[in-house]
């Protein structure tokens, strides 16, 4: 048996490994797909001499660096089970992450590890080694003492390859157990649902603990033989200046929203690349609209998950429709149900979204009960996004079920009511959420974030009346500076309830 990941990374790995660019670094480092294999291997020999057996798990924490790119793999190589967290987890959240996982090895920034050895101890851990954002650290040091060579260990494609946290947007994060074929066979399928070559030079300035990063980009990369310019963050600038070298860029909708503030944004400095996709959030079909005006390229829009990897994409050669995340991708099925009675809906009607396929994960990381809760008898798991398919087979997304909005009785689908508020002249942007409210259960409330001409709540209001149905128009209209959003750029709208809970009190 071979191991199943890391076999597909050997058959795409380009011919001249030696002379062939994997990651190069803005500082003009490049590390060959040679490099990759070398460096790996290293990796993961010192995994194995710090006692790292198949299927333990193997914790990080650390800035973004080509180096923990081939920790990564060296990890997957060694049969261990990758486990990246969020560098912005404080002492007393990576002590929740690390008891729940229970890592053989935890490896963090060398700044860190006084006040957090101690609290990986108090979890069990006590093997704690460094990694810092230029790929030093105690564990760079021990792989430099490993030789290159390493057998990879034998994994088949249900063993576990990683365990991803979710983003804990509408609560605590889950982990999600991913198995080997999880991310081979998602890998796989975005290489040529967007169709990704040797000759690609992908723009990565995403983090590297969350799915996108990590997964989306990296593993396709890996899996068509191709280059990624590795930027540590979002830095609009530095992007302009690689566009004229780079094909490919994966984003969050920030990250266009930014790049468009920018004058240097036009047709000519985007005329070397070939594909902008977008996810991990809704991108707005304004924001779609704009990029399409001022650069010609209309962005791909998809749709994914930890537990899922990708589950839909726009098309590459068809129609890409704003406000859309396309269709399902092969092998991959897609349904929408009735949330109240399981039962299948048809096209256009709003139901909860199921998937099935073998980019779905193997389920929560030592949560059994939620794990039976999100699968159905058949084998389709629940997302808790709401949504619908058009009648040309397009999946929408309508938001997140626990954002659906109960007001007298009615269901009130926050996006709905967002889209108009965000025509409106004057509106950057808006969250409509509902706060308890003693006649209507919820009170529909709109957050909205205005621009210098910003209208008032009244002016909001008159505008929408008219445009939606009364049930649907907000009770109440409150300004803010800006929405609150977390790491990969989602709006947290649990934290806006709580702030807002007494507003109909
Ligand atoms: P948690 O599950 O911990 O609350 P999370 O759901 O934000 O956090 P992720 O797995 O990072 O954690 O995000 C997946 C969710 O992101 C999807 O369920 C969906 O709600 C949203 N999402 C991803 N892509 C899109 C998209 N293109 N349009 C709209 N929503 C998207
Ligand atoms: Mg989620």
């Amino acid at each position: 048996m071979t191991n199943h990941l890391f076999a597909l990374i050997r058959e795409a790995l380009p011919a001249e490994a030696a002379a062939k660019t994997f990651i190069e670094t803005p500082d003009g480092r490049r590390h060959s797909y040679a490099d990759m294999l070398a460096r790996s291997g290293a990796y993961a020999n010192a995994l194995v001499a710090a006692g790292v057996r198949p299927g333990d798990r193997v914790a990080v924490q650390v800035e973004k660096s080509a180096e923990v790119v081939f920790l990564y793999l060296g990890a997957v190589r060694a049969g261990a089970v990758f486990l990246p967290l969020n560098t912005a987890y404080t002492a007393a959240e990576v002590a929740y992450f690390l008891g729940d996982a229970e890592p053989a090895l935890f490896v963090c920034d060398p700044a860190k590890r006084a006040a957090l050895a101690p609290v990986a101890e108090n979890a069990g851990t006590t093997r704690v080694l460094t990694l810092d954002a230029a790929g030093r650290g105690t564990i760079a040091e021990a792989a430099d003492a490993q030789g290159a060579d390493f057998a990879d260990v034998a994994r088949g494609p249900e063993d576990l390859a990683a365990i991803l946290y979710t983003s804990g947007t509408t609560g605590r994060s889950k982990g999600a157990m991913l198995s080997h074929d999880n991310l081979a066979s998602n890998a796989r399928t975005l290489v040529e649902a967007w169709r990704f070559t040797a000759d690609d030079m992908l723009i990565h300035a995403l983090p590297v603990f969350h799915t996108h990063g990590l997964f989306v980009a990296i593993n396709t990369v890996l899996a068509s033989g191709g280059s990624m310019l590795f930027l540590p963050r979002l830095d609009a600038g530095l992007i302009l200046k690689l566009m004229p070298r780079a094909t490919s860029m994966m984003g969050v909708p920030t990250f266009y929203t930014r790049l468009l503030k920018d004058p240097g944004l036009t047709q000519a400095a985007t005329a070397h690349m070939r594909l902008f996709t977008s996810g991990s959030a809704p991108l707005l079909a304004e924001t779609h609209a704009e990029w399409q005006a001022r650069t010609g390229h209309e962005i791909l829009e998809r749709y994914g998950m930890t537990e899922t990897n990708m589950s839909t994409s726009n098309p590459y050669g068809g129609e890409r429709i704003a406000g859309t995340v396309g269709f399902p991708l092969p092998g991959v099925e897609l349904r929408v149900v009735d949330p109240d009675t399981g039962s299948a809906l048809g096209p256009e009607q709003v139901g909860m979204i199921e998937v099935k396929g073998p980019n779905v994960f193997k389920g929560y990381w030592r949560m059994p009960e939620k794990t039976a809760a999100e699968f159905k008898v058949d084998g389709y798991f629940v997302t808790g996004d709401l949504g619908k398919v058009d009648g040309r087979g397009y999946v929408h997304i309508v938001g997140r079920g626990k954002d659906l909005i109960i007001t007298g009785g009615f269901n009130v689908y926050p996006k709905e009511v967002e889209t108009e508020i965000d025509a409106m002249p004057g509106v950057v942007e808006s969250a409509v959420i509902g706060l308890p409210h003693a006649d209507f259960g919820e009170g529909v409330t709109a957050i909205v974030v205005g621009a210098e001409d910003a209208p008032d709540e009244k002016a909001v209001l008159a505008y929408l009346e008219g445009r939606l149905a009364r049930f649907k128009c907000p009770k109440r209209v409150l300004f803010a500076d800006d929405l609150p959003r977390n790491a990969m750029g989602k709006v947290q709208k649990n934290i806006l309830r709580d702030q807002h809970a007494g507003l109909y009190r």
